[in-house]
């Protein structure tokens, strides 16, 4: 055995979470105990009051939704006061609080867990199964996350690592990490584009591949289109389906809704294989004291038709995430697809219509993260050394006293980077302080972005300079001109500033149901989050 500390590579997922390690230079998946090589991203506490973690969460959450957490991927790193986590609150089932250091956190059985104490009790679940697996301690380990992530977010998946007690060597980018799986060692001089349409989100990224060096020339996507939507189509089809034909309105009954997610992703599923499927659901409702039985058959064809215009939106992300870079279509050489609802033919013959190639086989969707992050951790100390230049998927800068947000670095600006400017004057004149709030997104106000923390300097420090520099993690330090050198600064606070909270509630008070109909239209993800999550309408 090796004198290393043992590494591993794991992509923490919104629904699943799958950990691979490489050995004798080949990169495979570490199953669980029960066989499976991926674990539900699900914690609960048990009626008994335990935390249980994976599929026994799973199982529970609809008899016990109000103390099983997922989707946490979707609420990791960001502030409570925030506009999504304010949207999203009213449709978890779980209760989401504010935790001591201003994030979102949950509160189970009385008690308040950080996102970061939920996510390492599944990173912690999946370093014992590699553990078991491998025969002996892991102390450290290379984490997948999405490519948008912003600073906040990548710093509570290190922080989550770091509660599971795992050295967190490197965050990094689920398409790297799956171009990694691609092309490691391959000798490739490529421009690849990486397809990932997965539960939840739609992520588009194209990366040239030189040998080992993978650059991420642009990326881009949809954080609210996903499997889900693709499910929604069916369950509405099927209720409208059932409602025509009985006279009853499953949406009304929660049990009833959910017994139909699950029969709808498993056709959609099935569908990928099949031409034809039957939905049956014995005893879906009661009529008069009598069970009323639902059975309906749904073709292939007619799930194209109904989730078309879903199909056809990832590739108009693909074209404008193109376009920005002005990379052609024709330039793009491979095509990797990641995420399980790539898996769906329409979603392979759309490539081919739209790239004129079929996408890469041999490289499988589930698991191509696990294993380019794994063979990551294994060069980091290893032989085969690799070079990661990543581009900035959001921009990020400071507020304006107008509320209006100053890029300082770039969508798509290549990182590593350092940008510099000169500290601003003081939002109102005689402060003895220069407070510069720092936001990351695309809007160009601070409202619609997120905020990442406030570096607090003294007012003679105006028009010092100042630099932001991105690591090849993407996240974000501050260094302030001091004596002629620069010099790192921490920021003195990530508490929600008052100028954000005034703008959150102003935008909150004034959002009319157009707006939320608008919404739902675009990203399908209220209705989506209500039927994820069981929940019901
Ligand atoms: P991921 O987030 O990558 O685990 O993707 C999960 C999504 O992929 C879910 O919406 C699944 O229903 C969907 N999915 C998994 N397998 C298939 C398949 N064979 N065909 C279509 N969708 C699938």
């Amino acid at each position: 055995m090796s004198e290393r500390p043992r590494i591993i590579g794991i992509d923490l997922g919104t629904t699943n979470t799958v950990v691979a390690t490489v050995r004798n230079r080949v990169p495979r998946i570490v199953p669980t105990d029960k066989g499976n090589l991926i674990l539900p991203s699900v914690v609960a506490l048990s009626p008994r009051g335990d935390l249980v973690v994976g599929g026994v969460a799973k199982d529970q959450v609809v008899t016990n939704p109000k103390n099983t957490v997922y989707g946490a991927k979707r609420l990791i790193g960001r502030k409570y006061d925030s506009a999504v986590v304010q949207e999203l609150k009213s449709y978890f089932t779980y209760e989401i609080v504010a935790g001591p250091d201003g994030d979102a956190a949950v509160s189970l059985g009385g008690r308040v867990y950080s996102l970061p104490e939920l996510s390492a009790l599944v990173l912690g679940q999946v370093k014992t199964i590699a553990e078991q697996f491998l025969g002996g301690p892991i102390d450290e380990a290379v984490i997948t996350v999405p490519a948008y992530y912003n600073d906040n977010q990548r710093n509570a998946v290190k922080e989550a690592g770091r509660l599971a007690q795992l050295n967190v060597r490197r965050i990094v980018n689920e398409p790297t990490a799956a171009a990694l799986a691609y092309g490691f060692n391959r000798g490739l001089d490529q421009r690849v584009l990486v397809y990932d349409l997965g539960g939840g989100t739609f992520d588009v990224s194209v990366l040239q591949v030189t040998g080992n060096t993978f650059e991420v020339l642009t990326t881009g996507g949809d954080t609210f289109l996903g499997g889900i939507d693709f499910d929604n189509r069916i369950i509405d089809y099927v209720c409208e389906a059932f409602r025509r034909e009985s006279k009853i309105d499953l949406t009304q009954s929660p049990i009833a809704m959910q017994r139909v997610k699950t029969a709808a992703e498993a056709a959609k599923i099935d569908l990928s294989l099949m031409q034809n499927v039957v939905l049956e659901l014995p005893y879906i409702e009661e009529r008069r004291g009598k069970p009323v039985d639902l059975k309906l058959a749904l073709s292939r064809q007619q799930l194209n038709e109904l989730t078309q215009d879903l199909v056809d939106r990832t590739f108009q992300i693909c074209d404008d995430v193109l376009t920005e870079k002005g990379v052609a279509r024709s330039q793009i050489d491979e095509i990797i697809l990641v995420g399980g609802q790539s898996r769906m033919p329409l979603v392979q013959q759309r490539i081919q219509e739209h790239f004129g190639k079929q996408p890469r086989k041999g490289v499988h969707p589930d698991e191509c993260v696990a294993l380019g992050a794994a063979l990551l951790a294994e060069s980091l100390d290893g032989i085969d050394t690799v070079t990661l230049i990543d581009a900035l998927s959001m921009p990020i800068g400071y507020g304006l006293a107008s509320g209006r947000f100053r890029k300082i670095v770039d969508k798509n600006h290549r990182v590593p980077t350092v940008k510099s400017f000169r500290v601003p004057p003081p939002h109102k004149p005689g402060n003895a302080f220069v407070e510069i709030d720092i936001y990351q997104g695309d809007s160009e106000l601070i409202v619609d972005n997120e905020y990442l923390g406030t570096v607090k300097l003294p007012v003679s420090a105006t028009g010092k300079r100042i630099d932001f520099r991105l690591d090849e993690e993407c996240l974000l330090h501050v260094l302030v001109e001091d004596a002629g050198d620069p010099k790192e600064v921490q920021l003195a606070t990530r508490d929600t500033p008052e100028q954000l909270k005034k703008a959150i509630a102003e935008k909150l008070a004034k959002r009319n149901p157009l707006d939320e109909r608008e919404a739902a239209e675009k990203g399908g993800l209220f209705s989506s989050l209500k039927r994820f999550l069981g929940g019901g309408s």
